[in-house]
C-alpha cells in the first residue's frame, strides 16, 4: 500500500491560517494510491477531508480496474476478449453489454479515422512480442493482412453477439480499454463525493476538478530523452492520453519495432514519436492518441479540427512538436487559420 500525503500545509502563511483553519479545506488531505494492474501503473489521487473515504474510494477504482481486466484481457484465457478471438469465426458469441458497447465505440472511432484505429490490427498484431524482441516474417503479415479489417466484425445489437466474419480476425481493446478504465474511475470517485481527484492508467489520465484551485500541471514525456519532459500543459477537469513508440519496443538493425500497427501495413508506425489528445472523457483521448498516431501529424490535426472538444500535441519521427489550433496563443492561431 502506498497512500502519500501531500503537504496541504505548505499553503499556509500566517494571514490565511485562520481562515483556512476554520475551513472544511484545511482538514482535507491529497491521498496517492499507486498500483500495477493490466501490466500498468494506476495512480488514484484523492483530496479528501476523510482519510478513510479517501482510501475506500481509491480502493474502490482499483478494483474496477481488476473487474475491466478480466473482461477485456486477450491474455486471460477466460476473458470475454479471449472466447471472442477463440469462438466468433466459427459462430456467432455473445458478450456482455459493457464489452459490446466498447467495442461499438471503438468501431465508430475506427470509422472517423478512415480505419487507422482499429481492434482488429490483433489479428497480426498478436504475433508481435515487444519483450521477447519476436515479429512477424513479411510472408506471415501478408497472409494474415487479410484479417485485419474491423468490417469483418459483424455485430447484433438486438441479442449482443458478435461474429468474425473470416478466419483469423482477433481483436484486441488495448487501445481503448485503460481510457474506459480511467472513466470509470472518476465516475467511481464523483459517486464518492470526491470534488478533486486524478485517475491515470499507463498513459490516460482524467482529472476531476483542479489542485487547490488551479491547473493541474501535465507533462508530456520526451519520447527521445530519458525522464525529459516534451511539454507541461496546464490542466483541468479534463482527460488526456499519450500514445508513444517508446512505451514497448525493440529495436533490431536499427529499426523500431513497437506496439503501435499501423492496420494497411499490419507494421508499426513509423512516421510518428508521439501523440497526446486532451478531450472531454478518457476512452475518447485513449482511441484518438491511437487513432492520431497512425495518422500521422498532417492528417491527425485536420481530424482534431474537425472533432468538437479535442486538442492535440503531436512530435513527428523527426522531432517536431505540432499542436492543434486550440492550443496555440491567439496570434499564432490566427496564422494558422490564414494558410
Ligand atoms: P495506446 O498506448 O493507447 O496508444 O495503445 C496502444 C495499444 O493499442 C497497443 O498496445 C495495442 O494493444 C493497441 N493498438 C495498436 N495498434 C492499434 C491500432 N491501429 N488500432 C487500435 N488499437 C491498436
Ligand atoms: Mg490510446
Amino acid at each position: 500500500m502506498n497512500f502519500k500525503f501531500f503537504a496541504a500545509r505548505r499553503l499556509l502563511v500566517p494571514g490565511v491560517l485562520i481562515t483556512l483553519l476554520f475551513s472544511p479545506a484545511a482538514m482535507a488531505e491529497w491521498f496517492k494510491l499507486e498500483r500495477d494492474v493490466m501490466g500498468t501503473r494506476i495512480t488514484v489521487e484523492v483530496w479528501a477531508a476523510d482519510s478513510g473515504k479517501a482510501r475506500q474510494c481509491s480502493m474502490a477504482v482499483l478494483k474496477e480496474m481488476h473487474r475491466i481486466d478480466a473482461v477485456m484481457s486477450p491474455f486471460r484465457e477466460d476473458s470475454e476478449i479471449a472466447l471472442l478471438n477463440r469462438e466468433a469465426a466459427k459462430h456467432p458469441v455473445k458478450v456482455g453489454s459493457e464489452l459490446f458497447r466498447l467495442i461499438q465505440r471503438a468501431n465508430e472511432v475506427a470509422r472517423l479515422s478512415a480505419g487507422a484505429f482499429d481492434i482488429t490490427f490483433a489479428s497480426i498484431g498478436y504475433k508481435y512480442d515487444f519483450r521477447r524482441k519476436i515479429k512477424p516474417a513479411a510472408e506471415e503479415i501478408a497472409q494474415r493482412l487479410a484479417a485485419v479489417d474491423y468490417h469483418l466484425i459483424k455485430m447484433n445489437a438486438a441479442n449482443h453477439t458478435l461474429q468474425f466474419a473470416r478466419e483469423g480476425v482477433r481483436i484486441d481493446l488495448g487501445g481503448i480499454a485503460k481510457g474506459y478504465a480511467v472513466d470509470n474511475g472518476i465516475k467511481i470517485l464523483k459517486k464518492c463525493g470526491i470534488k478533486n481527484g486524478l485517475v491515470t492508467a499507463g498513459g490516460d489520465s482524467r482529472i476531476l476538478g483542479d489542485r487547490h484551485g488551479r491547473p493541474w500541471m501535465m507533462g508530456i514525456r520526451h519520447p527521445r530523452q530519458k525522464n525529459g519532459v516534451a511539454v507541461l500543459l496546464p490542466l483541468s477537469d479534463t482527460a488526456i492520453s499519450t500514445s508513444g513508440d517508446y512505451e514497448r519496443y525493440f529495436i533490431e538493425k536499427g529499426v523500431r519495432y513497437h506496439h503501435i500497427i499501423n492496420p494497411q501495413t499490419g507494421r508499426p508506425v513509423a512516421t510518428t514519436w508521439s501523440v497526446s489528445v486532451i478531450g472531454p472523457d478518457a476512452t475518447t483521448t485513449d482511441a484518438l492518441s491511437t487513432a492520431f498516431f497512425v495518422l500521422g501529424a498532417k492528417k491527425a490535426l485536420q481530424l482534431a479540427e474537425r472533432l468538437k472538444g479535442i486538442d492535440a500535441v503531436i512530435i513527428d519521427a523527426r522531432g517536431q512538436t505540432h499542436y492543434s489550433s486550440g492550443l496555440m496563443p491567439p496570434a499564432a492561431r490566427n496564422r494558422a487559420a490564414a494558410h
